[in-house]
């Protein structure tokens, strides 16, 4: 069985494929930069058009996409009206969803007779209950608009939860674990009895821990202040909190390898902050989940930095708890959720 994955940003398309028979990578394409002024690659047709394989052999395509809302709860088979639901849920994601509709429309010209799967970041979190997805508003903005907390980086979650039950020889369903997924973008889960039941991405990715260059947690107030008060436009704010924040915006850099060798005082500042931010939600999923079987730090900070690892986990926090480093492979989790069709 050979299932391909693809995984196309806006600018980008990433593309995996696998034989699942022996979970061997057969090919992989990175694409970056399309369409830019430089690129040679000018579309996302271009960019599949590049690859050196024949599409007769594939046997599924599964896509990542990031916005499930509350309709998609797992991945599901690409039809017109999967295809309709997807674009409707643009609003609430609309770089990353129009992106990946561009890869699922690519790749269906492309590979008429393959399967064609969607494989959701926000799927694994669809079980939170209802107390932990709710923002505390007026409840008619979650009836009206659907404003809730969706969470993201399920594939990578829920990825690890399976690693982390293989390694402790468990069933997923015994476990209580947080997962730490660290990377450019990072986000924390609480997984009770295998199912995601908190998670420190919210109504977007902008919720919850310091990243690369966003911001996390911030007071909303601030968002209104920087409009009312700084006459700051929507746009100038939704580019500073998701672009220019985070340890970027702390010391110039969001790349935690080069601020781990600067001894600058901002830069241990971001450094300082970051771990600080990923304590507080290890602390209130520990409480939540008042038992807990493991930690999982992943992601390129959560795999490569042991440090940061220390940083986080000194004082004794989770003290006996064992700590597990997993190396995340979202585009595996995906291929193996599309060898259920
Ligand atoms: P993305 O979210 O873009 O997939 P990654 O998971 O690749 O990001 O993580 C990128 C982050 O991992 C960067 O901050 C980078 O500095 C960090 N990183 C990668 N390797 C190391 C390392 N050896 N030590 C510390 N940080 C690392």
């Amino acid at each position: 069985m050979r299932v391909a994955v693809i995984n196309s940003g806006s600018s980008s398309l990433k593309f995996k494929l696998f034989n699942m028979d022996t979970q061997e990578v057969l090919y992989t394409l990175v694409v970056e930069n399309i369409g830019e002024k430089n690129s040679k690659i000018k579309t996302h047709q271009e960019a599949l058009e590049s690859l050196d394989i024949d599409f007769l052999y594939v046997d599924i395509i599964g896509h990542r996409v990031v916005h499930g809302g509350e309709y998609f709860h797992e991945a599901t088979i690409i039809d017109e009206k999967v295809i309709e639901k997807i674009e409707d849920l643009i609003p609430l994601a609309p770089l990353h969803n129009t992106a990946n509709l561009k890869g699922i429309m690519v790749a269906r010209q492309k590979a008429p007779d393959a399967l064609q799967v969607a494989v959701f970041d926000t799927a694994f979190h669809a079980q939170m209950p209802q107390e932990g997805y709710l923002y505390a508003l007026p409840y008619e903005m979650y009836e009206k608009h659907k404003i809730r907390k969706y969470g993201f980086h399920g594939t990578s979650h829920s990825y690890l939860l399976k690693e982390c039950a293989i390694l402790l020889k468990k069933e997923t369903k015994e476990l209580n674990i947080i997962t730490l997924h660290l990377g450019n973008g990072a986000s924390a889960c609480a997984i009770q009895n295998g199912i995601s039941i908190d998670t420190s991405m919210g109504f977007t990715p902008l919720e919850g821990l310091v990243m690369g260059t966003r911001s996390g947690d911030i007071d909303p107030a601030v968002v209104l202040y920087m409009q009312r008060d700084l006459g700051l436009s929507v746009n100038e704010i939704d580019e500073m909190l998701n672009k220019k924040s985070g340890l970027l915006g702390i010391c110039n850099s969001g790349d935690i390898r080069k601020i781990l060798q600067s001894d600058d005082e901002k830069s241990k500042l971001a450094i300082n902050m970051m771990v600080r931010r990923v304590k507080k939600y290890i602390g209130a999923y520990l409480a939540l989940l008042g038992r807990v079987d493991a930690i999982v730090f992943s992601g390129g900070i959560g795999e490569n930095s042991a440090y940061i690892r220390d940083r986080v986990m000194d004082n004794n926090l989770a003290k006996g708890t064992p700590v597990l480093v997993i190396k995340t492979d979202e585009e595996l989790e995906i291929a193996r959720q599309c060898l259920k069709f």
